[in-house]
């Protein structure tokens, strides 16, 4: 089999998320409660030599692009170890990491020598005490250290995520464009979205990003869509005139990018999941070992991803055609 990694709607996959564990230093608001997370012990996660094990066989098919993320991915021991696994496998050209950032700063030499191409950094406020808020006691100045680190080892371009919800950080909005004129990042405003729980108040602080572009008009800002950032995917990007940075919107519930889908995830317990949304899951972890059979089961994956998610529909109540994944956003990685 080599026919490369293509879904049922013609859509190439060559980007792969990998979570490495479902645990966290922090617990977001919107991702985790603020208590009675149940974690995966230790023994269920996919090893390193696991991980690099399915990340060559898919290579082989056309995978390029690796994001690992989690939970909180430096709170699995010597990630760099797996960051250099991954980048010695023939076909891997990009080995992005999503983080909260918290471990980040004194680690960054390791992971750009290891072989890490780019990061994005979680940081829902500028304000140190919204920030504590909004993680449940994180410290926004480790955040601000891994930030300089990654500017210090060259880990460009860097990305900040930014959850908006109405009420909490949308008032930020301003600030997050403002940061983009004086400094050479890219903010990726995120619609806050419907994952894995029920979460009544998901409705009430969703934030379409449209919201955004409003902001910059009422400053007079001058904006132009800029295809200059370099990402993976479904981030629509744009700059201010003069700015030094850039801004991305990544819109999954107002206008959703499911058509040019390129990407896979696999859970750190071993499960690929072909939509971010949905409940489907088909574990790899038997196959490791047996490259034919854990292919086909990718093929089966890919072959009964769905065409779009429906995650809309939860702001109208309608019913949805699958059924949605019951993970966390930690359970899955982003
Ligand atoms: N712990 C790392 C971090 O926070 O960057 C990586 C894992 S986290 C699950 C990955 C991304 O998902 C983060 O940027 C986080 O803000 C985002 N995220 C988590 N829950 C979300 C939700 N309900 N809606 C939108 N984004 C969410
Ligand atoms: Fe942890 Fe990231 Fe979820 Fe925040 S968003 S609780 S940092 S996994």
């Amino acid at each position: 089999m080599s026919g490369g990694l293509v879904d049922s709607y013609n859509r190439k996959h060559d980007y792969l998320r990998i979570s490495v564990t479902d645990r966290c230093n922090l617990r977001c608001v919107y991702c985790m409660p603020e208590e009675g997370m149940e974690f995966e012990p230790n023994e269920k996660l996919l090893s390193f030599e696991e991980i690099t094990e399915v990340v060559r066989i898919l290579a082989k098919q056309g995978l390029r692009k690796l994001r690992l993320t989690g939970g909180e991915p430096l709170v699995r021991k010597n990630l760099e170890q797996l960051v250099e696994m991954l980048a010695n496998i023939p076909g891997i050209e990009d080995i992005a990491l999503t983080t909260n950032g918290v471990y980040f700063a004194a680690k960054a030499d390791k992971f750009k020598q290891a072989g890490l191409t780019r990061i994005n950094i979680s940081l829902d406020s500028l304000r140190a005490d919204r920030f504590a808020m909004i993680t449940r006691g994180g410290d926004i100045h480790r955040v601000l250290q891994a930030i300089e680190a990654a500017y210090r080892v060259g880990l460009y371009p860097i990305k900040i995520n930014v959850v908006l919800m109405k009420g909490i950080n949308d008032d930020e909005i301003l600030d997050f464009l403002r940061l983009t004129l004086e400094r050479d990042i890219q903010v990726r405003y995120i619609e806050y979205m419907p994952i894995g729980h029920d979460d009544a108040g998901w409705k009430t602080k969703y934030v379409p990003l449209s919201t955004v572009l409003e902001v910059c008009k009422e400053q007079g800002f001058e904006v132009a869509e800029s295809a200059a950032v370099y990402g993976n995917g479904p981030s629509q990007n744009y700059q201010i005139q003069g700015a030094k940075g850039s801004f991305g919107l990544i819109h999954p519930v107002s206008d959703h990018f499911c058509q040019t889908c390129n990407r896979l995830r696999l859970t750190a317990d071993g499960n690929i999941k072909p939509c971010l949304y949905w409940s489907d899951e088909f574990n790899v972890r038997p196959l490791i070992g047996n490259e034919e059979q854990l292919l086909q089961l990718f093929y089966r994956a890919l072959g009964q991803k769905p065409e779009t998610h429906e995650m809309a529909l939860k702001l109208t109540d309608k019913t949805q055609s699958h059924t949605p994944t019951l993970r966390r956003m930690s359970q899955i990685g982003g």
